[in-house]
């Protein structure tokens, strides 16, 4: 059997620690917490790595603080669009949508192209009707508002309107994903965001693209990404870990490294990524100020992180 492990991600980016209060950072760690039990609970009872990813995404979504799901960013047009997809390393199929809106859980709507079409992404009102079709809870406008979204369109259409660049990219987005190695050495990856704060409408990020902002191969790894997603689409991030380890031979931590500081790091690419391989190793690099994210193994120990020190969790 193989030891089972699980990172998740909620986002990267200018993580001030002044404007971050302690009662903040506190349910920031707890969301990240109840992500990684989420997934642990199927993976400790030998369930697979997909089921897992599944649950810590859905979980991350159904937490307001996180851009995915109920905490979606809004688009320059006021609305929410969002993108969700999923991979299983084991055998490479995978389910993906773009720009969708009324799903409670938009990864669940990806899994459902994975699982129930013979496509791998699925857009509009015919991604709304599969999940329709399949049973999915579905939430209206209020579900999906947060004020503090709103307030950071309005502030990104002010600085629009005045002629200001953001001058970093990375405060207007945020995404949650999950990787997983599970007891029987399959890997998945999966990813949800509503995507970069006044995006224009239509606009598909690096998530769902498989190979951009999520990825995942038994042979050699699971990603998540997040961060500029249009670098990230450009580099082929999520992609490029896994081309480095089969091609070049590098080891899982290497290959995530040199993405993400040199080819989305020197290209305008903020952001991040956590990825796992099929011995169950788990790396998490980021090449801004912070990365909400979290690591659970089989050993129990727990971790959740902001920026470079983390807390410890022991599990029993
Ligand atoms: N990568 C996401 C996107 O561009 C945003 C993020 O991860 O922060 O849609």
């Amino acid at each position: 059997m193989n030891r089972y492990a699980l990172a998740v991600h909620g986002g990267a980016g200018t993580i001030n620690r002044n404007s971050l209060t302690p009662e903040m950072e506190d349910r920031y760690h707890q969301g990240l917490q109840a992500a990684l039990q989420a997934g642990q609970g199927v993976l400790a009872q030998g369930g697979s790595a997909v089921d897992a990813v599944t649950a810590s995404v859905c979980a991350l979504e159904d937490e307001p603080l996180f851009n995915a799901g109920r905490g979606a960013v809004f688009t320059s047009g006021g609305l929410q669009e969002m993108d969700a997809a999923i991979m299983d390393g084991a055998t490479r199929a995978a389910g993906a949508v773009g720009g969708i809106f009324g799903p409670r859980n938009p990864i669940l709507t990806a899994r459902a192209v994975m699982l129930r079409t013979e496509h791998v992404m699925l857009i509009g009102p015919n991604a709304l009707r599969l999940a329709k079709d399949e049973g999915l809870p579905f939430e209206d406008e209020s579900y999906f508002f947060t004020q503090a979204r709103w307030d950071a369109l309005q502030s990104t259409l002010a600085m629009r309107a005045a002629g200001q660049e953001d001058d970093d990219p990375a405060r207007r987005h945020g995404t949650v994903g999950a990787v997983a190695c599970d007891a029987q050495g399959n890997v998945a990856a999966a990813t949800s965001t509503g995507g970069m704060t006044a995006k224009a409408p239509g606009r598909i990020g690096d998530t769902p693209i498989i190979g951009a902002g999520t990825f995942a191969d038994n042979a050699t790894c699971a990603v998540s990404g997040t961060g500029h997603g249009e670098v990230f689409i450009r580099y082929n991030a999520a992609g490029e870990v896994a081309a480095r380890m089969r091609h070049a031979g590098e080891t899982l931590a290497d290959a995530a490294h040199h993405v993400v500081m040199e080819d989305l790091a020197k290209h305008d690419g903020s952001g991040g990524l956590i990825a796992v391989d099929a011995a169950g190793n788990v790396t998490l690099p980021f090449n801004c100020e912070g990365m909400y994210r979290g690591w659970v193994n089989q050993d129990g120990t727990l971790e959740t992180s902001i920026h470079q020190e983390s807390r410890r969790v022991e599990c029993s």
